[in-house]
């Protein structure tokens, strides 16, 4: 097995009835490169940047960030990367930002809410991004985002941070894709009108998993209702895809699911584009695409989505599914 999947490492992935889809991988820091060129991935899905702020002493200056985010773009050589804005807050916490006690951590001060609350962090950090984006494929990714109006106050403040670099003619990418997460229920459930103004979405299955079941994603006692297969989670996945698909946008998972052999087949039927992992699961999944035929799969999808009454159903459906094939 691990010999066939040393062989994929500089192959494209395809199905069996050749359609393409795009493996990526998750990186915390621009170390990560040589594990994601051992593996062979297509691109970056998620560059989480919110490691740079956490290893440092202070918050990095603009200098520090753009060095950072320029050698991950120059070493992927024109592949695409999507980095995501910091996601600080939840279990996150840096010495130097005080942030406020909270009762739920996890529904509070977090990501994409501490930026639009500290424009000052925000603004360094998408300045950093923009420079850097002379140097590559750089696509950038605002995290827990609830309502349209949050993105469209990202968005904006984006487009101020190029509009100052135009003036002092600065380079940058001035039609870089911006996107979102999706792992907040009330986005997702609203993919529809999002999809509209997005370039694209990436589904955050370990966030949005938490949220719909309501259970800490870190408590052991309630760890049974991380859930990936349950239909519920599986119908907003669906949305989510066809909403993006209905609006000529391109959709991506970066939570774990994205990795889980039970969940590729599902993903696959569904018509998601862009698989983002860690680095170690690019050949398997790459070998597990190889061997399915996508014409197979939309009846697996219908009966996981609505015959199907929960996650270990699920599992078993497409563990027997791909067994046979
Ligand atoms: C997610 O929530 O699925 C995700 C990819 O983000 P993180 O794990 O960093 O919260
Ligand atoms: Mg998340």
């Amino acid at each position: 097995e691990k010999a066939e999947w040393a062989k994929l490492k500089d192959a494209a992935t395809v199905t069996a009835d050749g359609k393409h889809f795009e493996i990526a991988a998750n990186i915390g820091t621009p170390k990560d490169l040589v594990g994601v060129k051992a593996n062979g991935a297509e691109a970056i899905g998620l560059y989480r940047t919110e490691f740079l702020y956490m290893d440092s002493a202070e918050l990095p200056s603009e200098e520090d960030q753009f060095a950072a985010y320029k050698e991950v773009l120059e070493g992927m050589n024109g592949k695409p990367v999507v980095v995501r804005t910091m996601d600080i807050g939840g279990d996150k916490h840096l010495p130097y930002l005080p942030l406020p006690e909270e009762m739920n951590p996890f529904l509070g001060y977090r990501a994409i809410r501490i930026s639009l609350d500290r424009q000052d962090i925000f603004r360094t950090q998408l300045r950093a991004l923009l420079r850097a984006s002379a140097f590559g494929k750089l696509r950038i990714m605002f995290p827990m985002i609830a309502t349209v109006q949050e993105f469209r106050q990202a968005k904006g403040i984006l487009q101020e941070e190029m509009d100052k670099l135009t003036a002092e003619n600065i380079q940058f990418d001035a039609n870089l894709e911006v996107g979102i997460m999706i792992e907040i229920p009330a986005a997702a459930v609203l993919a529809d009108q999002f999809a509209k103004e997005v370039d694209f979405f990436s589904i955050g299955t370990n966030d949005l998993i938490q949220y719909t079941m309501a259970a800490d994603r870190g408590n052991e006692h309630v760890s049974y209702l991380y859930q990936p297969y349950n239909p519920s989670i599986l119908r907003l996945i669906k949305h989510v895809i066809d909403s993006a698909h209905q609006e000529g946008k391109w959709v991506g998972m970066c939570g774990e699911a994205a990795g889980d052999s039970v969940m590729v087949p599902l993903l696959l039927g569904m018509g998601l584009d862009e698989y983002s992992m860690s680095a170690t699961s690019i050949l398997r999944v790459r070998s597990l695409m190889k061997h399915l035929d996508t014409n197979d799969l939309p009846d697996l999808v219908h009966q996981a989505l609505n015959v199907s009454l929960s996650n270990a159903d699920n599992a078993k459906l497409v563990n027997d599914f791909v067994a046979k094939n």
